[in-house]
């Protein structure tokens, strides 16, 4: 089974722009509700030795359950008997907003994300059609529950076969936008590990290091993006909020974030199929990527967006038929790729691994990515050695013993 997305521009006229807004605002409220539902839930149950549970506290019995998805969906039914709003959106898409606050909170808990929080006005920029059917596709126009045909621009062809399975409407700066989620009923075998095998260090100073010394530098026109982001964002705190020039500043601000998104997309996209020029076999660190965001490299993670970038060049890998692995990322800027031997840790000033035990010197991010492909290599069942004049891992995986 293939799973694929496509995204294309919507030309919704103006009826069907001001349902889109209507849904989303429904939405919004919706999620805030359950959020606060749940919330109330909480604090019942949280209760100090020292003040009285009764003051300031909600007021829920003791044996109420925990609300879940299930439940609040079924109170979702009975309040469309009493607030009609909610009957103008599809019931579907309503219960796949509190499938997003039972997911948001599912992600607190096992993956330390943040706690679930209320939806400003307009913060709620899209919503789902979880099940739609090949019929509502035509060539150019797609058919919406309760809003009728769509017209799309169509960038891009979407191959044969596929049934369409979702639509995700999207509200971004620049316009509506329709993700659609279509289906192949047809089994695609992962890649192997063959090939030349590469290892990717993510650092502070390049972008990224691979293990055969190509450092790529992050693109300089982000840090002119920023300083205009940040221009904008003053001029937009000069006017008074919520006037027309304050609106107008404030879209200004927004149609660049999505270029500046659009711009990163782009660029992860070509360092992607840059590496999978280079290699059949791709080895990547595995990142707490959380856990890096939240220290105090806080801010470069967030903006380098790693996250995105392994998931692209993940895809990007399935693509073109290269195998795709993370490896344990533990002390890789510790360990001499050449010897093996641990050799203390670098600070951050640091640039060049040079190992006290058998001389090898090379970039501290290229040793890093070094390590990784040997880690990686052995993950998959080759053990490897040696590292020759330390500039290239290549292995022909079909040769008996390794050799670069
Ligand atoms: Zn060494």
């Amino acid at each position: 089974m293939l799973t694929l997305t496509y995204e294309y521009k919507l030309k919704p006229n103006n009826r069907e722009r001001a349902i889109f807004e209507d849904w989303l605002e429904i939405n919004r409220k919706v999620y805030n509700y359950a959020l606060n539902e749940r919330k109330a839930w909480l604090k019942s149950r949280s209760c100090h030795v020292n003040c009285c549970s009764l003051q300031g506290e909600y007021i829920i019995s003791a044996d109420a359950p925990r609300p879940t998805y299930s439940q609040q969906s079924r109170s979702l039914t009975e309040a469309k008997k009493e607030f009609p709003d909610l009957r103008r959106v599809q019931s579907q898409v309503l219960q796949q907003t509190l499938i997003r606050l039972e997911k948001a909170f599912v992600s607190m808990w096992e993956q330390n994300h943040g706690f679930p929080r209320f939806k400003k006005p307009g913060a709620m920029r899209s919503f789902v059609f979880p099940q739609l059917k090949q019929e509502d596709l035509s060539e150019d126009q797609i058919k919406l529950p309760k809003i009728g045909w769509v017209a799309f621009r169509v960038s891009r062809p979407i191959a044969e076969g596929g049934k369409l399975k979702q639509a995700r409407i999207v509200k971004r700066a620049s316009g509506w936008y329709v993700m659609l989620t279509l289906q192949w009923d047809v089994s695609v075998p992962s890649p192997m590990p063959h090939g030349d095998a590469l290892g990717v260090d993510v650092g502070l100073t390049s972008f990224i290091a691979t293990s055969n010394g190509l450092c790529v530098k992050r693109p300089k026109f982000f840090v002119d993006l920023q300083r205009k982001l940040k221009l904008l964002q003053q001029r937009v705190s000069r006017k008074k909020l919520g006037s027309n020039n304050w609106r107008k500043a404030q879209g200004k601000v927004q149609k660049l974030h999505e270029h500046i998104a659009n711009a990163r997309k782009d660029f992860h996209w070509k360092v992607a199929h840059r590496l999978c020029d280079q290699a059949q076999t791709i080895f990547v660190e595995d990142l707490n990527l959380i856990g890096l965001s939240r220290g105090i490299l806080g801010k470069h993670c967030l903006d380098a967006g790693w996250g995105q970038f392994f998931s692209i060049l993940g895809q990007c890998c399935f693509k073109r038929g290269v195998y795709f692995q993370k490896v344990d990322s533990r002390k890789t800027s510790q360990i001499c790729p050449n010897c093996q031997t641990e050799t203390g840790k670098k600070t951050l000033a640091d640039r060049v691994h040079e190992c006290q035990n058998c001389g090898y010197t090379t970039d501290r991010d290229v040793a890093a990515a070094q390590v990784v492909a040997i880690r990686g290599l052995a993950a998959v069942g080759y053990t490897v050695k040696m590292l020759g004049e330390g500039k290239f891992i290549g292995i022909p995986l079909n040769q008996e013993s390794p050799h670069f």
